[in-house]
C-alpha cells in the first residue's frame, strides 16, 4: 500500500498514529537540527519533520529533496508546538521514520504556488505543473461538482444523456467549421460539430422526448478570452413543449446549481425582451447588476440648434452617479475610449450636473441652462451626477453607449463578480440583415421557429419577425440560449427561402433533417449552455481558460503539445491532400 492517508486528512485526534503519506515536495526548510518538508497532494499539505539528533542519516536524506520530488514518508502523527491555523492539517506534523524517493524532479520552471512567478505562456507550456497549483485545481473541482449536479438535476427531470457523433456533415450556416479529411473517401471531408443541433432534433423525431449531453463543440472562430476553438456545452432538447416549459425547466436547473454550489436562493428570473435590452442597455446580454440605463434624448433636445443632433437617428444618455467631479483629463480619456475601433463611436458629449445646481457641458455653445436642465431631468440626474451622451445611427450608437455603460460600471466598482444577477432575454428577432452578403441570416439558427403571431411577416417584412428564442444572461454574459424549433416542413421551407436558399441548396445541406420531419416530428425546443462560461461565472472569473484542463492560447495553439503541427508528406498523400502555401 502506497499510502494510508492523504495530505489533507490528518488532524489532532490522529496524534500517535503510524501513517504513510505520498506526495510532492512543496518546499523544505533546513533549520540546523531539524528539517521540515511540506508534502503536497490534491487534498492538502502536511508538514513532515526530520530530526538530526534522532536519525542523522534520514535527516541527511531529507536534505537532498528538491522541489516537486515525489516521495513516500512513513512516520508518527504528532501535535505541533508551532501550530499553523491557516491550513486544516496545521495542528499536526509527521515525525518521519522512513522516506522513499519515488521519483526525483527537475526544478520546475515556475513556483507551484497561488501567486506563481510564472507568466501565462510558461504556465501553459507546462500546464501539468500549473494544474498542481491550488487555485487552478480548485477551478477544475468546481467544474466537476457542477457537471455532477447538472447530471443529477437532468436525470431527476427525466432527461436521458445521449452521445451524438463528432464526425458530421459540414454546413456553411453559423460559424466556420473545423474539417477532417476522409481517407476512405478521397476529396471528401467531415466537419467537427459546432453543436449537436440537428442530431438532437433528430432524437426528438426518434421519440427520445428529453435529451441532454455535456458535449464538446468546435468552432473555427477568432479567439478571445472567453472563447476557445473547442468548448463544452450542456446541450438539451425537449419534445411536446412550448417556450414556457423550456424556460421553467432550465430556470430550475440554474436555481439548483446556485443553491447547491453557492447557497444562493435566486429570485424568479426576470424576463426582458430583446428590444428592451437593446434600447436600455445597448446589448442583448444586459448586465443588470447596476442601473445607468439609457435615456432616449432625441425628443428632449430641441431641434435646429446643433446639427450633429439634428442629423442623428438616435440620441441617448446615461447618468453616471456622483461623477460630476470628473476632470478634463478623465473626460478626454473616456472620449478616447469610445473612439477606439472596438467601440467605434465618433465622439462623446457630457453634461456635468454641478453640486450648486448649475451645469457644465461640452455643448454649452448650443444649449442653454434650461435645456440642459430638461435633459438632466429626463435622465433623472441629481446634483453631482455626470451625463454622458452619444448620437448617431440607432443600432451602432446604442451598442457603443452600452460598452461605455459597462466601462463606467467597472470604474465605479459596480460589477462585483459574486453579485449574481440572472435573467432571460426573450423575443429575439428571427433574422438579421447582413449588409455585406446582401441577405438575411438566422439570428439563432435556421431551425428556430418564428412567433406564431409574426408568422405572416416572414414573406412581407422578414426583419420584423420575432422568434421563439431566448438567452439566459448572468452578469452581462450569455450563458445559454435556445429556441422552439420549426417542426413543420413547409414552415422550414419558407424559412430557407427567407434565408435566400434555393430548394436544391436547402435539400443538399439540410435534407436529412427536413426529410426526417416528414416522418412525424413532434413539436420541440431546447437550449444549450456554455459550460466553461458557467464554470468561470461560478468561480467569479472572466476567462474560461482556467476552467479548462488543457486550453488553447489566443492563436488557437496548444503550446504544450505544440499543436497544430505539420503532418508528413506520406500522411498528406494518404489523404489525397495537396498543400501549396
Ligand atoms: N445549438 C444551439 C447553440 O449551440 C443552442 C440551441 O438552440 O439549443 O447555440
Amino acid at each position: 500500500m502506497y499510502r494510508t492517508h492523504t495530505n489533507g486528512e490528518l488532524r489532532l485526534p490522529d496524534a500517535g498514529k503510524e501513517v504513510c503519506l505520498c506526495g510532492w515536495v512543496q518546499r523544505s526548510r533546513d533549520l540546523g537540527g531539524m528539517t521540515f518538508v511540506d508534502l503536497r497532494d490534491r487534498y492538502g499539505i502536511t508538514q513532515i519533520v526530520f530530526n538530526m539528533e534522532t536519525d542523522a542519516d534520514l535527516c541527511a536524506k531529507a536534505r537532498t529533496l528538491g522541489r516537486e520530488f515525489v516521495i513516500q514518508v512513513k512516520g508518527i502523527v504528532a501535535e505541533r508546538s508551532n501550530k499553523n491555523l491557516k491550513i486544516p492539517t496545521g495542528e499536526i506534523e509527521i515525525l518521519a521514520k522512513e522516506i522513499n524517493i519515488l521519483n526525483p524532479a527537475k526544478t520546475p520552471p515556475f513556483t507551484i504556488e497561488d501567486h506563481s512567478d510564472g507568466g501565462d505562456e510558461l504556465r501553459m507550456k507546462y500546464r501539468y505543473l500549473d494544474l498542481r497549483r491550488d487555485c487552478v485545481r480548485k477551478n477544475l473541482e468546481l467544474r466537476h461538482r457542477l457537471s455532477i449536479e447538472i447530471r443529477k438535476y437532468m436525470d431527476a427531470q427525466g432527461f436521458m444523456e445521449i452521445e451524438t457523433p463528432f464526425l458530421v456533415k459540414s454546413t456553411p450556416e453559423g460559424a466556420r467549421d473545423f474539417v477532417v479529411p476522409s481517407r476512405m473517401n478521397p476529396g471528401e471531408f467531415y466537419a467537427l460539430p459546432q453543436s449537436p443541433q440537428q442530431y438532437k432534433q433528430l432524437l426528438m423525431v426518434a421519440g427520445m422526448d428529453r435529451y441532454f449531453q455535456i458535449v464538446r463543440c468546435f468552432r473555427d472562430e477568432d479567439l478571445r478570452a472567453d472563447r476557445q476553438p473547442e468548448f463544452t456545452q450542456l446541450d438539451c432538447e425537449m419534445a411536446f413543449v412550448e417556450q414556457e416549459d423550456v424556460l421553467q425547466t432550465f430556470e430550475g436547473l440554474i436555481r439548483h446549481l446556485f443553491r447547491v454550489e453557492k447557497g444562493i436562493e435566486l429570485p424568479p428570473l426576470p424576463r426582458m425582451s430583446w428590444q428592451t435590452a437593446m434600447d436600455k442597455y445597448g446589448s442583448d446580454k444586459p448586465d443588470i447588476r447596476f442601473g445607468m440605463e439609457f435615456t432616449a434624448l432625441k425628443d428632449v433636445f430641441p431641434q435646429g440648434k446643433f446639427s450633429i443632433f439634428d442629423q442623428s437617428e438616435w440620441i441617448g444618455g446615461i447618468c453616471v452617479p456622483g461623477a460630476a467631479e470628473y476632470t478634463r483629463k478623465q473626460l478626454d480619456e473616456l472620449t478616447e475610449f469610445v473612439k477606439r475601433p472596438q467601440v467605434g463611436a465618433t465622439g462623446l458629449i457630457y453634461i456635468k450636473c454641478n453640486a450648486d445646481g448649475s451645469f457644465k457641458s461640452s455643448i454649452d455653445k448650443f444649449f442653454g441652462a434650461e435645456e440642459l436642465k430638461a435633459v438632466a431631468q429626463a435622465c433623472q440626474a441629481k446634483a453631482g451626477d455626470l451625463i454622458l451622451i452619444m448620437a448617431g445611427k440607432a443600432a451602432k450608437t446604442k451598442t457603443a453607449l452600452g460598452v461605455l455603460r459597462l466601462e463606467m460600471g467597472n470604474r465605479l466598482g459596480l460589477r462585483d463578480p459574486f453579485n449574481y444577477k440572472v435573467l432571460w432575454v426573450v423575443d429575439f428577432p428571427l433574422l438579421e440583415w447582413d449588409e455585406e452578403a446582401g441577405r438575411f441570416f438566422a439570428m439563432h439558427h435556421p431551425f428556430t421557429a418564428p412567433k406564431p403571431e409574426d408568422d405572416a411577416l416572414l414573406e412581407t417584412d422578414p426583419g420584423k419577425v420575432r422568434a421563439n428564442a431566448y438567452d439566459m444572461v448572468i452578469n452581462g454574459v450569455e450563458v445559454g440560449g435556445g429556441s422552439i424549433r420549426i417542426h413543420d416542413k413547409s414552415l422550414q421551407a419558407r424559412m430557407f427561402k427567407a434565408l435566400g436558399f434555393s430548394d436544391e441548396e436547402a435539400q443538399a445541406q439540410f435534407g436529412f433533417l427536413m426529410n426526417a420531419f416528414e416522418f412525424g416530428a413532434p413539436p420541440h425546443g431546447g437550449l444549450a449552455f456554455g459550460f466553461d462560461r458557467l464554470c468561470a461565472l461560478f468561480g467569479g472569473a472572466d476567462s474560461i481558460r482556467d476552467y479548462i484542463a488543457f486550453p488553447k492560447n489566443n492563436a488557437g495553439r496548444d503550446t504544450m503539445s505544440e499543436s497544430p503541427s505539420p503532418i508528413s508528406e506520406a500522411q498528406l498523400k494518404e489523404l489525397c491532400i495537396k498543400v501549396n502555401l
